[in-house]
């Protein structure tokens, strides 16, 4: 290059992003590579000094000069052995730049698992073990010249005898991992490196695989993913429309398949592992060890175990939650996105991304086929993307019959089930069926309150009231973790006429249990432990009868050939949320529950209990109606200019005095619209509901694209920080959910 003087040795200089969390910290920040660290390539996990500080950073470019003078630039202390691949470390930078997090956080995404809490090289390094060769045997015989720890542990190796592996932790107290390696170069020993065989174990659950004959809908679903797996393919992202039952997973293991043969690796995302541990079940059962699992309810040896296998390209299909968009596959072909329309795509904390978005992009740079499935797409889908359809149940069974039940005048009955639900819940168990119950509202009831002066349970901390839990018999806060007893008496007048409102999971199944006995009840809400879902699935897919009961996890993905009866209570309930995606929302809620009733060979009935049983959404549900639902919706969005005609970006401001806080929302607000490009709108700042003592303040943005209103918030935000928004907590949620 010129400029460079060609005497001069090549330094290399790694640009390195620490791995802090400070937004105000802006990297990367150059290191000079001593020449031992040749192998740090981009996505190198290396250990820095950082001002008076070590920090963990990862390497996202080289350069051969650096605007630092030579005097200050630093070297890293050293390299981590495991490291991220470099298209992950770009993806992890895409997902900073459009979700307005910072290159740290978007980097520590595609980490290897515990990366980023700073785990220490020894953790994180691979199981090597060794073995003597027969040249190790004989160099030894022979007196050849070794270092006295080269030699101590050869000595060992060839006394185990030739071909039997030690584990290189065996050996550390006659040489290290160093010395090993050294010996291995010079031919005198064999290292292998192993990941852990921690593998999670999964309870299979669903129906074994049996080999199908596509129908001629799943063909050509097939064949289409397929063409787009070619180079230069004009489409490569499908809409997989399809009701429940009708399919999809065949289509998805199909193409699966072909991008396999290819010699490609394939990405299965599903909205939540613990509830749709059928779909890994059915991949295992068609790839089997070729597939791997990712997600937080594994250990973090098992996390490691199975992002090892899945770089190391042994494994090729990683099926997992969100997060399993940033599995360290190369060569990737395909990802699927089952249940495309599930909430849970979206990341809550920051970066706040949408694992759909992520899996578009991700699919885009590697050229690479994107199926979002689903029985009740996103209007987003909807209108963007090539669509393929299933058309109907596999088994050519009808959609269940669904029954609205108006909840508003009852004649005087009272309790949380209408006198048509009883009957049927009754039936089912003279019959001896199974049926599925979903109550949105976990715990025993949600509300306490003083029948002689009024009070009721809230939370201190939040502006939200305490639920009632019978278990551990206390009352928490859904919001923060807080959590405290039931009071005897009324904490405000001494009255002991308190008493409870409502009814939960909790409580719906004490009631059930006693009303359908001996039917057995089986809970799933998350107060049932996530490792435990899939167990409790599992057991109600073994149970000859019985009710699966639980809020709206026990609508999502599963399969169960039996279920007679669906009954959804309080089904307007998302409805109430003011949020504009709460139509989609209850559609969605409604026609998936009504999917799980009557897939096998018996009829199948839905229950829909509501106070507003004449809304579009409900009614449409109802009569199955996704084409009317999405027309209509995606109407309304026109003319409100919604999602998908407009973006929208929340900016949330937070502290612990709500006075700042509401000084600080305007005082940045006026800094945003002054640097704003046209066309973007700032609605605000409005205040919100209080949550773990923090007085909150919302400013929302909207625009045509969401790239404007991104640049500009994080204009005002880098001037902002340090000014009016000190000391304050600030969140951007880029088309929140
Ligand atoms: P979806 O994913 O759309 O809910 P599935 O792929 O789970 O649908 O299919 C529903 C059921 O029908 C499963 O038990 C599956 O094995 C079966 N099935 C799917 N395709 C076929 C086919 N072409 N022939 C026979 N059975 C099929
Ligand atoms: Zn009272
Ligand atoms: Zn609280």
């Amino acid at each position: 290059m010129s400029g460079v003087a060609p005497n001069v040795a090549a330094v290399r200089i790694a640009k390195v992003e620490p791995l802090t969390s400070a937004r105000a910290l802006r990297g990367p920040f150059d290191y000079r590579l001593p020449e031992e660290m040749a192998q740090v390539e981009v996505g190198s996990v290396l250990r820095l000094p950082f001002g008076r500080r070590r920090v963990l950073g990862v390497v996202v470019d080289f350069a051969e000069r650096s605007e630092l003078p030579d005097s200050r630039l630093a070297e890293p202390i050293e390299a981590l052995e495991a490291g991220t691949p470099p298209e992950l470390v770009d993806l992890g930078l895409w997902v900073a730049r459009e979700y307005c997090s910072t290159p740290s956080r978007g980097i520590a995404l595609a980490l290897p698992p515990g990366t980023a809490a700073g785990r220490s090289e020894a953790r994180s390094r691979p199981r090597v073990f060794a073995t003597a060769t027969g040249a190790g045997r004989e160099a030894l015989g022979a007196g050849e010249r070794l270092g006295t720890r080269q030699r101590a542990a050869l000595e060992a190796l060839v006394e185990s005898g030739e071909g039997v592996e030690r584990a290189a932790a065996e050996l550390s107290e006659f040489a290290d991992t160093a010395s090993l390696r050294r010996l291995e170069r010079r031919g005198l020993i064999e290292l292998r490196e192993a990941t852990r065989s921690a593998r999670p174990v999964t309870i299979p659950v669903g129906e074994p695989a049996k080999p199908v004959v596509l129908s001629p809908a799943q063909r050509e679903a097939v064949d289409a993913i397929t063409a787009a797996l070619e180079p230069g393919a004009g489409t490569r992202e499908f809409l997989l429309h399809g009701v429940t039952g009708s399919g999809k997973t065949e289509v998805y293991l199909g193409a699966a398949a072909k991008a396999l043969a290819q010699g490609r690796s394939v990405i299965a995302l599903v909205p939540e592992i613990g509830l749709a541990p059928q779909t890994l079940t059915r991949f295992r059962a068609r790839f089997g060890d070729e597939v791997a699992v990712l997600h937080s309810a594994l250990t973090e040896r098992e996390r490691r175990g199975e992002w090892a296998r899945l770089r190391s390209g042994e494994a090729r299909v990683c099926v997992g939650p969100r997060s399993a968009v940033f599995a360290p596959v190369s060569d990737l072909g395909l990802i699927v996105v089952d249940e495309e329309h599930d909430p849970s795509y979206k990341q809550e904390g920051d970066p706040r991304y949408d694992a759909r978005a992520v899996a578009s992009e991700r699919a885009r740079v590697a050229g690479a086929a994107v199926v979002f499935g689903s029985a009740t797409p996103r209007p987003k889908s909807w209108r963007e993307l090539a669509r393929l359809e299933l058309g109907e149940r596999v088994d050519g069974r009808r959609l269940p019959e669904v029954e609205v039940l108006d909840m508003r005048d009852r004649g005087g009955q009272a309790g949380p089930l209408h006198s048509r639900t009883r009957s049927a819940l009754a039936e089912l168990r003279a019959g001896g069926g199974k049926g599925i119950v979903m109550l949105n509202r976990r715990g025993w009831s949600p509300y306490l309150s003083c029948e002689a002066c009024g009070w009721a349970a809230g939370c201190p901390q939040c502006d939200v009231s305490l639920v009632v839990h019978r278990a551990g018999s206390k009352l928490s806060c859904h919001h923060c973790a807080r959590s405290e007893p039931i009071p005897a008496s009324c904490p405000d007048c001494g009255s002991i006429a308190i008493g409870t409102r409502g009814v939960g999971t909790e409580r719906l199944e004490a009631d059930l249990a006693r009303e359908l006995d001996p039917m057995p009840i089986f809970r799933l809400d998350s107060d049932t432990s996530a490792a435990g879902h899939g167990q409790i699935l599992h057991a109600f897919q073994e149970a000859p009868t019985g009710v699966l009961l639980g809020t709206q996890m026990v609508g999502k993905g599963h399969d169960f050939a039996d279920v007679v009866l669906s009954v959804i209570l309080d089904a307007d309930s998302t409805l109430r949320f003011p949020d504009f995606r709460a139509e989609e929302r209850t559609f969605a809620m409604i026609a998936q529950l009504a999917g799980r009733s009557g897939r096998g060979a018996l009829d199948g009935r839905v229950l829909v209990q509501t106070r507003t049983p004449g809304a579009e959404a409900v009614q449409r549900a109802a009569n199955h109606d996704v084409n009317g639902f999405l027309a209509g919706e995606l109407e309304r969005r026109r003319e409100l200019r919604y999602p998908p005609f407009g973006s929208l970006v929340r900016v949330e401001i937070a502290g612990a005095d709500g006075v700042t806080v509401a000084r600080a929302a305007e005082g940045f607000s006026a800094r945003l619209r002054a640097g704003l490009a046209g066309g973007v709108e700032v609605l605000g700042p409005a205040p919100r509901l209080r949550v773990r003592g923090r007085h909150r303040s919302q400013l929302l943005l909207r625009a045509g694209e969401p790239g404007p209103a991104v640049d500009g918030v994080r204009a005002a935000l880098d001037g902002a920080v340090g000014a009016e928004l000190r000391g304050l907590a600030v969140s951007v949620d880029v088309d929140p959910q």
